[in-house]
This record gives structure tokens, C-alpha cells and sequence, in this order.
């Protein structure tokens, strides 16, 4: 079973990742900003196939979250949401290592697509 890690503040988004991914037999991990995120991951060493990192979130977002992860893992394959078509945090998430892009609000089966491809991508 593959496991996604859903970082994202909104609990409607949110909640919407995990009923689409769990609907498709994903294991899914949550936490509701960056800084959440890396105390479980410090914390509990989760195996995770695929992040899915909001942009825009408290306390820590998901760019620099994004630059944290790539210190220990420069594998795993990373998706990006936004609501922004902000070209800069495109090409800032790109440089840091981001491995894919999702524009909110996202239909079920291109979210869908998204998230299969870079998994099988990685093998
Ligand atoms: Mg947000």
C-alpha cells in the first residue's frame, strides 16, 4: 500500500485528499502546516511513497517545507497545490525540487492521475 503524507491547512481540502485517496486504497498521513509535518516526520520516521504540500499554509509553508524534506530526501517525489498562478512560487518550488503541480480546485480523477504517474515514475 502506497503512502501519501497530505499537508495542507484548509480541513476541507484536506479532507477531500484523504477521501479520494483512501477511496483508492492509498494509506494517508495528514498534518495541517509545514511545521506539523516535520515534527511527524522527526518524530515517527513515516515511510512515505508521495508528498502533497499546499503552497499557503501557517507557520510554515509548504515551499519551505518543500526545501526541508530535499535536505534528507531528494527522492521522493513532491506535489505542489495552489490556488496562485504565481509564477515565482512555481519556479521557486521547481529549483527546491518539486516534482509535480496541482492547481486547486482539483477534479477527482486528474488529482488522481497526477499522483499515479509520478508514483509509477518512481517505481
Ligand atoms: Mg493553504
Amino acid at each position: 500500500m502506497k503512502t501519501v503524507f497530505s499537508v495542507e491547512d484548509s480541513l476541507v481540502v484536506r479532507n477531500i485528499i484523504k477521501q479520494v485517496l483512501q477511496s483508492e486504497g492509498f494509506n494517508v498521513l495528514e498534518a495541517e502546516n509545514g511545521k506539523q509535518a516535520l515534527e511527524i516526520i522527526n518524530s515517527k520516521k513515516p515511510k512515505v511513497d508521495i508528498y502533497i504540500l499546499d503552497v499557503n499554509m501557517p507557520e510554515m509553508d509548504g515551499i519551505t517545507l518543500l526545501g526541508e524534506i530535499r535536505k534528507f530526501d531528494t527522492t521522493t517525489p513532491v506535489v505542489m497545490l495552489t490556488t496562485e498562478t504565481d509564477k515565482s512560487k512555481i519556479m521557486k518550488a521547481k529549483g527546491l525540487g518539486a516534482t509535480g503541480w496541482i492547481i486547486k480546485p482539483f477534479e477527482r480523477e486528474p488529482f488522481l492521475k497526477v499522483i499515479r504517474m509520478l508514483l509509477e515514475k518512481e517505481g
